[in-house]
């Protein structure tokens, strides 16, 4: 998978994203990471890349110029037209589902604004995808473009040390992870589910299924609505409800 990112604060990427997990995924080369400087690609003496929007109204605009051209220094590079994410507070909510369906591209563009944004016309030309990490306004696209790689990231084949892919995680089937303990069995007077400590496989997984359940209907109930659930996890499901 090769990230590319279009945006004003290289730095700013490729610092958060060179360390921990990610930062090792790119030093084993199981993925790369480019940050373009659409500054580079200014159309003035003065490398402006922003302006006054048309019709008046607070802030400054990204000109589409630059990052067309940004854009364009990708596609004569790679050879291709890949999917270019346009990270936005208007586009669609990032989730775990979208993260999967990404993992899949060969080659990825995340476009980052910056101001009150870009200039619509060259949103036109080369978005496909609108995606915003969440009802909320950013500053700038950097940190979204960061949460998104992070994600998509973690999909990919040995990124991760264990094979995730078999593993239970938060939003898998629309239930949340159930709650996990590490050593000491005993901390602050709170013992460890004795479950977890009998070696019985199958007891263990039926307890953390129904933990999954149960804290699901605590916190996320919106997400039951999608999870499979059998006759019994449904009744199970309804005792920890929120009550309103
Ligand atoms: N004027 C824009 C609007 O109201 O839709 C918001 C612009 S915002 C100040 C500047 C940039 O931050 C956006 O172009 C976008 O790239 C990024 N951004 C802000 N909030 C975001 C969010 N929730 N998700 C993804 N990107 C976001």
């Amino acid at each position: 998978m090769n990230f590319h990112i279009l945006t004003l604060f290289p730095e700013m990427v490729m610092n958060g994203l060179n360390t921990s997990i990610v930062g090792r995924a790119i030093n084993n080369q199981l993925l790369t990471v480019e940050a373009i400087n659409i500054r580079d690609f200014a159309e003035n003496k003065h490398n402006r890349v922003d302006d006054y929007t048309y019709g008046g109204g607070a802030g400054m605009l990204m000109q589409a110029g630059p990052v067309y051209g940004a854009y364009q220094s990708v596609v004569e590079k790679t050879g291709k037209t890949p999917r270019v994410i346009y990270l936005s507070p208007q586009g669609q909510t990032f989730s775990q589902s979208m993260a999967e369906e990404f993992a899949k591209e060969e080659e990825l563009v995340f476009l980052c604004g910056h101001y009150e944004g870009i200039d619509e016309r060259v949103l036109e030309e080369i978005v496909t995808d609108y995606v915003s990490i969440g009802d909320y306004v950013l500053t700038g696209g950097e940190l979204p473009a960061m949460v998104m790689i992070d994600a998509i990231s973690r999909l990919i084949p040995g990124v991760l040390h264990n094979d995730t892919s078999a593993e239970f995680e938060s939003f898998q089937d629309n239930l949340l992870e159930y709650p996990q303990y590490t050593r000491p069995e005993e901390w602050h007077g709170k013992k460890v589910p004795e479950i977890l400590m009998s070696g019985h496989h199958a007891n263990v997984e039926k307890w953390r299924r129904e933990q999954s359940v149960i804290r699901t209907a605590q916190r996320r109930p919106d997400l039951l609505e999608k999870a499979v659930l059998t006759e019994k996890e449904k009744e199970l499901a309804k005792k920890y409800l929120p009550t309103e």
